[in-house]
């Protein structure tokens, strides 16, 4: 291992006075770990402190886990061959292969494939294709978007309007962004009164609705909820009767992480146009896509401009495309569903006698998704070093400890994890 150039305090102390974090000040006021390097499930801080089993997958992406021999292959290949070209005028095999991967395991009806350089710019895309779709068949009107409470979508304009508008990251520019409609957040199990509520917000704004657009089944950033897959059959029905599209984002739920490829798969459910990232590309490189049906499509095509109006420099880029190609592959060529219920298992297990603790409000599991949700605000700092003690690393935030790990975590390591939420959700 080569000597670092930069000593941990060095570096500590540039990264305060220079470099931003997700949603921190300018000086940075806590100091980050350092991370040195990162092999399977494990990451190794620069201070010699010990490894850390993720318990993270660096955000639902790195879910064959790190520093992966097929996953390097790959990336070494592909850029030796090109790392990168334009994607106007130019196409070439990564991205070519990669779109057919996503409409061959995507749900039925899906067949068009944007690809795009980062989530939320997928769901920029997403909103731009529906907004475009009903300019085109003459509906300009049609350019409002519905989605339910406690839901995330990015952090670029749009979806940030349809992100929670109360008490979410987002607070801030409410009264600026986008006015878009809102339902309640979906409740746990399915209540006809919901869906009734949700039926009867599509139709009364049918006339300036563009889309609804959700998180299938697991709402993320916005609160770890999770909801009965019987509200997307609703959804679809009401957006049929009515002239609406729907658009999921399966950014964090895609590739597997709720015991589905898609968690539109748990209602059987196709969305006119589909977001997905994180895990495409296993975590490696910043990609993520937009999917569409042939409706969409031909509808922008119809339109007096009929080409889809975007086209981002990275667009396309064959090192992340080949390194995804690669991701869907192992993916695809195990039996990963027996691995994620394999860990939704020991999660379970695992995470059962944080309920019993004082301050818990709620345990849930899915799928290889573990939450502890608190009645109170978490101590961040508190919760974090609980579990770094316990060897794990989590990022808690609002009132909720959780875990979502790779999908090759061993059972030791996943019970060290669940001990490790248990711990947070105690000390935070
Ligand atoms: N949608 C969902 C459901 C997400 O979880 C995220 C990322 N947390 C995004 C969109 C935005 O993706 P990105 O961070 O890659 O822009």
């Amino acid at each position: 291992m080569p000597e670092p150039a930069l000593t941990v305090e060095e570096l500590l102390a540039l990264d305060r006075r220079h470099v931003w974090h997700p949603y921190g000040p300018m000086p940075g006021r806590q100091d980050p770990l350092v991370v040195e390097s990162a092999s399977g499930v494990r990451l190794r801080p620069a201070d010699g402190s010990g490894e850390l089993v993720d318990g993270m997958s660096s955000w639902w992406s790195a879910i064959h886990g790190y520093n992966h021999p097929v996953l390097n292959e790959a990336a070494r290949e592909q850029l030796e061959r090109m790392s990168h070209v334009m994607f106007g005028g130019l196409t070439h095999e990564p991205a070519v292969r990669l779109a057919k991967l996503l409409v061959d395991m995507s749900p039925e009806g899906l067949e068009h494939v944007f690809l795009a350089d980062s989530g939320s710019v997928s769901v920029e895309v997403a909103v731009k294709m529906c907004l475009q779709y009903w300019r085109s068949l003459g509906r300009p009107g049609k350019r409002r978007l519905l989605t339910w409470r406690g839901g995330y979508h990015g952090d670029t304009w749009q979806p940030m309007s349809v992100c929670d508008p109360e008490g979410g990251m987002h607070e801030l520019w409410s009264g600026v962004l986008p006015r878009q409609l809102f339902a309640d957040a979906p409740p746990t199990e399915y209540a006809q009164a919901y869906a009734d509520h949700l039926g009867a917000l599509i139709e009364r704004h049918a006339d300036e609705l563009a889309a609804v657009i959700v998180e299938p089944v697991v709402q993320g950033a916005g609160g770890m909820r999770f909801h009965s897959p019987a509200y997307l059959r609703v959804l679809r029905q009401a957006c049929d009767a009515h002239d609406v599209l729907l658009v999921f984002d399966e950014i964090a739920t895609g590739f597997g992480r709720t015991g589905a490829l898609f968690a539109a798969e748990h209602a059987a459910v196709t969305p006119d146009v589909m977001c997905v990232g994180k895990a495409l590309t296993g975590g490696y490189l910043t990609m993520a896509a937009t999917l569409c049906t042939s409706r969409v499509a031909d509808g922008i095509s119809r339109g007096e401009v009929p080409v889809l109006a975007h086209g981002p420099t990275f667009m396309g880029n064959p090192l992340a495309a080949a390194v995804a190609c690669a991701s869907i592959g192992l993916l695809l060529g195990q039996d990963w569903l027996a691995e994620v219920k394999r860990i939704e298992a020991g999660l379970r297990e695992g995470l059962a006698p944080a309920a019993e603790l004082p301050g818990v409000r709620d345990v849930r599991v899915l799928g290889a998704i573990g939450v502890v949700q608190l009645d109170h605000a978490v101590d961040m700092r508190a919760a974090t070093e609980a579990a770094v003690r316990e060897g794990v690393w989590l990022r808690p935030f609002r009132d909720l400890v959780y875990t979502m790990p790779p999908y090759v975590t061993g059972d030791a390591d996943v019970a060290r994890i669940a001990r490790a939420v248990c711990a947070a959700a105690r000390e935070g």
